[in-house]
């Protein structure tokens, strides 16, 4: 039977970085739940603050960065009431992170058994026997060829894509609840993209967790999220089901992501970047944050800052075209 408890809520959520030339906000009000056994994406560009929610969930955020507001809730405690002791238990074992560099999380100078056998004895309590035949286990899992003579191997000796399997399995170690995996593809080719993706939703199958993907790309949220949450400049622009999103997304940032991306059907399609950059978040403008780079703007986007508004069931959209009934019948151009 399904789940439908979330196992992790973000309730308005503010990370800020307090620099001697104004507060950075970084993350200004991002809220959103999670189920055992779904995949939210969090998309946006670099800057967006999407990596930066991920890291206040890990209560990985350091000084000058402050959570100055909201709730995390993990099975319904705040995370960010916990000690650093207790969140040490708490990360890895019930809430895991990828990363995009495999290198983050694996050391060069250990081989792949040292750290796995280590990350997994942090946690579980078992001999070191039983730890390299979890390892061995793990490896497995994740495609890796011939597990127990690759456990020797340094992390240099393995291609791109075995470094980020092997990251995958580290991460799944003590089988976390709660997978957050930031850009984990981005360095890859497409290929193997679609091997790594292919096995993290395999992955989710067989284990239920719930995962986080953060990523600058719609190609792959189209392929495993079921909901997603659009970043800009450190707020949620707009907040659906991957089917809406694709059928009719409404906020123009989306409709910009959506057109960087290439369609195999198109041979001959012109890809459109988003002109223009993020704006400064020490000093955000007037009125919308998109409106410098918005090919919709009016002139009331630059005097009032739009709410993030439900449009309609499970679609909210912070825009100013959805204020009035007569302006809904905009099509993304
Ligand atoms: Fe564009 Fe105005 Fe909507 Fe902002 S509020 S995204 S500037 S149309």
């Amino acid at each position: 039977m399904e789940n439908n408890t979330p196992i992790l809520e973000v309730k308005d959520l503010h990370t800020h970085f307090l620099t001697k030339t104004g507060a950075v906000k970084a993350v200004d009000g991002v809220s959103f739940d999670i189920k055992p056994g779904e995949t939210l994406g969090i998309v946006g560009e670099s800057g967006s603050g999407k990596s930066i929610t991920a890291m206040s969930i890990m209560q990985l955020i350091s000084p000058p960065g402050k959570i100055v507001q909201g709730e995390i809730l993990f099975e319904g405690e705040n995370l960010n009431n916990k000690t650093e002791k207790e969140m040490r238990k708490i990360r890895g074992k019930e809430i895991s992170m990828i990363f995009q560099d495999p290198m983050t999380s694996l050391n060069p100078v250990f081989t792949i058994e040292k750290q796995m056998v280590e990350t997994i004895r942090t946690h579980e309590a078992m001999n070191k026997k039983q730890a390299k035949q979890r390892a061995v286990e793990l490896l497995d899992l994740v495609g890796i060829p011939d597990p127990e003579a690759r456990l020797k191997n340094y992390p240099h000796e393995f291609s791109g894509g075995m470094r980020q399997r092997a990251m995958i399995a580290m991460a799944l170690a003590c089988n976390p609840k709660v997978l957050i995996a930031d850009e984990p593809t981005t360095a890859l080719d497409v290929t193997i993209q679609a091997q790594i993706l292919e096995l993290l939703a395999k992955l989710q199958k067989e284990l239920g967790m719930a995962i986080i993907m953060i990523t600058h790309d719609l190609g792959v949220v189209a392929e495993v999220c079921d909901r997603v949450m659009v970043m800009y400049a450190g707020k949620p622009v707009e907040f659906t089901d991957v089917l809406s999103l694709f059928d009719h997304a409404k906020h123009p940032y989306t409709w910009g992501l959506m057109h960087s991306i290439p369609k195999i059907t198109d041979q001959k399609q012109k890809l459109e970047a988003i002109e223009g950059l993020p704006p400064d978040l020490r000093a955000l403008p007037k009125g919308c944050s998109f409106a410098a780079r918005c090919k919709h703007a009016m002139d009331s986007c630059f005097e009032v800052d739009p709410s993030f508004k439900q449009y309609q069931a499970n679609h909210h959209v912070r825009c100013l075209l959805y204020e009035n009934e007569e302006n809904e019948k905009v099509v993304p151009s």
